[in-house]
């Protein structure tokens, strides 16, 4: 399948970003998740993302145009980086304002290990965006390192509990999931121009 992946720009103010209207899917997740490796393994480029030796350091928004027609906007640590207050402060503010007012953002994938489903720094990102109504969706990242019953059982207490509909295994070393993660990424930002979208996670009240 086409994934013809490109980088476009690093930005690091919302009135900086592209004006062109492709939907957006932002990628997101603590940092060593394997988020570098996972934009590279879909790229089918060694370099595309850079793998990170210093987690957390760069805070902009980093826009990968894919095929031409939406862009993945990969976010550096978000959330979890080790910063000064104030540079955190900052990162916190751009990042929010990205999530809740950006018209393009189509959907956010969180990055999740799938050795450690349930870090209480991700289920607090699964509820923050539950609340504002952002659709999300998990990529389980390392499905190598972990047993497959072990990953199936993360994942059915992932949709079961924290009610998150549409959840991925992959693993960037062994290609695993590559395949069914790309088609679905394109249909989710072709869904988006038709404003229809189906990955709002539920709330657990419902
Ligand atoms: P990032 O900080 O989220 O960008 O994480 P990286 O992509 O730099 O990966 C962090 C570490 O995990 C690196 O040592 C990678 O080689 C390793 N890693 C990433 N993806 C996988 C995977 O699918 N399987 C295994 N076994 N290791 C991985």
């Amino acid at each position: 399948m086409k994934f013809s992946a490109t980088f476009l720009s690093s930005f690091s103010a919302i009135e900086q970003l592209p004006k062109d209207g492709k939907p957006e899917i932002a990628v997101i997740g603590r940092s060593n998740v394997g988020k570098s490796s996972l934009i590279n393994a879909l790229a089918e480029r060694k370099q595309l993302a850079k793998t990170s030796a210093t987690p957390g350091k760069t805070r902009t928004l980093n826009f990968y145009e894919v095929n031409g027609t939406f862009y993945l906007v990969d976010m550096p640590g978000y959330g979890y980086a080790k910063q000064a207050k104030s540079d955190r402060a900052d990162w916190a503010r751009l990042t929010e304002r990205y999530f809740l007012e950006r018209k393009e953002l189509t959907a956010v994938g969180l990055l999740v290990d799938a050795r450690h489903p349930a870090l209480e720094s991700d289920l607090v990102a699964i509820e923050w965006f539950r609340d504002k109504k952002v659709p999300i969706f998990i990529v389980l990242t390392k499905c190598d390192k972990s047993k497959q019953a072990e990953v199936a059982q993360h994942e059915k207490a992932l949709s079961k509990y924290y009610h998150v509909p549409l959840i991925f295994r992959t693993s960037s070393v062994k290609g695993l999931g590559m395949l069914e993660l790309k088609k679905n990424l394109q249909k989710i930002a072709e869904e988006s121009n038709f404003g229809g979208l189906h990955v709002f996670p539920q709330s657990s009240h419902e």
